[in-house]
């Protein structure tokens, strides 16, 4: 689908030259957690302080949030520290709360921006506001582009001018290195289709794990994402959601400093080059991750087949995966014969892992 312009003005905290950043508790806990926290995050220059008031916990009876009181606490922090601050809102409830606060950025959890009729709802009560805040919206927990791009247009459509998307990978079923996987091509398609819209990254909900945050935190700059969300906790190991994703100040102070710097020389021709290497790169981390998968699939096959008797080879399966593929190949523009030699070297290693599987059973 060709690219959509929507009207933008620039978000709270962006200065036009290094990326986004915004930082803070997954959840405001107390007056003095939320004081500790903007105190240590104004001082390394942090502009925008995060604090989730209401959460969308997946089990009834978790910590649900604080709720509109700690509004006042985060309200407290923006007088004090002069930082904007950020909340994420669910319903229009949330939003008129948050809007009398003086909150300055509204995000839109991944558990709502999966539901049109609740970004819908949230819509109606921006647009009843007679000052638009910001809006960030994360992507849906599930891979749905479209989903996503809906919600963006949705919260356009209802006056918001700075608004932005917030990258926090996407729910997958099973063992997996990633919280949320972050299956990079999805945020670059975003961009494409909605060309100038910031897009930034929460590498915290990607990861799920601190150690892993400041890595993925570099990735997404060098690959030229617009800033980062990242949960700040003065004692994370208490923290009372996301206890094992959250940074201590210093470690986020660390991951500030070893940030990859992108500005200065944005526009010229060698840093181009360079974040579409870094895309490259990435793209190819995720082939040799689905080959990967593929082949445990295979293996799978190889010791069923093994157990029912079945033989390793069965040429109409093989003819129509092939005609199949090169169908919806051809169909993406790509090359009928590079693609038939790509899956031919597939299928061969296929099948010799199934006739190892079957070995020795
Ligand atoms: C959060 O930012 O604390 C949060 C609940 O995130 P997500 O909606 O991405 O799960
Ligand atoms: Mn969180």
């Amino acid at each position: 689908m060709k690219p959509q312009y929507i009207p933008l003005t620039p978000l709270p905290g962006a200065d036009g030259h290094g990326p986004l950043i915004i930082a803070g508790p997954c959840s405001a806990e107390s007056r003095t957690q939320i004081d500790q926290t903007a105190r240590a995050l104004n001082n390394f220059g942090v502009k925008v302080l995060r604090a989730g008031v209401w959460k969308p916990r997946t089990h009834p009876g978790g910590f649900e949030g604080i709720g509109a009181e700690a509004l006042d606490w985060l309200a407290e922090a923006k007088r004090n520290y002069g930082m904007a601050i950020a909340t994420e809102v669910a319903m229009a409830r949330h939003v008129e709360d948050a809007y009398r606060a003086g909150v300055d950025i509204m995000w839109i959890g991944a558990r709502t921006s999966v539901n049109p009729f609740a970004v819908q709802e949230i819509a109606d009560a921006l647009e009843a506001l007679p000052v638009k805040p910001a809006v960030l919206v994360k992507n849906p927990v599930n891979p749905d582009l479209e989903l996503w791009i809906g919600a963006i247009q949705r919260i356009s459509k209802a006056g918001v001018t700075a608004l932005g998307a917030i990258h926090r990978g996407f729910t997958a079923y099973g063992n997996n290195s990633y919280r949320n996987p972050p299956h990079w091509s999805i945020p670059f398609e975003l961009r494409r289709r909605l060309p100038g819209l910031p897009v930034i990254c929460d590498p915290s909900h990607i990861t799920g794990c601190a150690s892993m945050v400041a890595p993925t935190a570099s990735q997404a700059i060098g690959m030229g994402l617009d800033g980062l969300i990242v949960e700040v906790h003065p004692q994370p190991e208490k923290a009372l959601s996301d206890s094992a994703q959250q940074l201590t100040p210093a470690q986020f102070a660390d991951l500030l400093a070893n940030l990859p710097v992108m500005g200065g020389h944005a526009d010229s021709d060698a840093t181009k080059l360079d974040d579409l290497r870094v895309q490259i790169d990435h793209i190819d981390d995720e082939i040799i991750d689905l080959i990967a998968r593929r082949m445990a699939v295979a293996a799978k096959i190889g010791r069923l087949k093994h157990m029912v008797g079945m033989p390793v080879l069965q040429s109409q399966r093989y003819n129509s995966l092939m005609n199949d593929r090169i169908e919806s190949a051809v169909a993406l523009g790509l090359d009928a014969d590079v693609m038939r030699r790509i899956f031919a070297a597939l299928h061969e290693e296929s099948v010799r892992l199934q006739l190892l599987s079957t070995d020795g059973e």
